[in-house]
């Protein structure tokens, strides 16, 4: 079984989130701790750890997950925005529940760190 996580008790409502979207998949709201102007975190009711746990069953989510993440960040009025999936502790994930970070209102630097 999938161990609870910080987003599994904000999916519960066991902790509050300052939410800018929710569907019967997925939820978004913005990071506590943001890195620019516009942070969102956005993430799915399904309780999976890490992309690499993601399988065939879950294309549809994913897709889902990538079309409303680039819907809130055009509602959020973005034009210019970065979306990213850390997998794994090595390459940033501290929360281990699948979550993309809508990342934008800034100039971003390329490589990320
Ligand atoms: P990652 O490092 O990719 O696992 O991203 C986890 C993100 O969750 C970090 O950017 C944290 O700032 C964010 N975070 C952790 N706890 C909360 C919380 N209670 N509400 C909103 N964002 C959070």
């Amino acid at each position: 079984m999938t161990e609870e996580t910080i987003f599994s008790r904000i999916i519960k409502g066991e902790i509050p989130c300052d939410e800018v979207y929710n569907d019967s998949v997925c939820l978004a709201f913005r990071d506590i701790q943001p890195q620019a102007p516009i942070h969102i975190l956005v993430i799915p009711k399904k309780p999976i750890e890490s992309l690499k746990d993601a399988g065939p069953e879950d294309k549809e989510l994913l897709g889902h997950l990538l079309l409303i993440s680039s819907k809130i960040a055009s509602q959020q009025g973005l034009t210019n925005w970065r979306t990213i999936i850390n997998t794994g502790e090595e390459a940033g994930q501290t929360v281990f529940h699948l979550h993309l970070h809508i990342i934008g209102g800034r100039k971003l630097d390329w490589p990320p760190g």
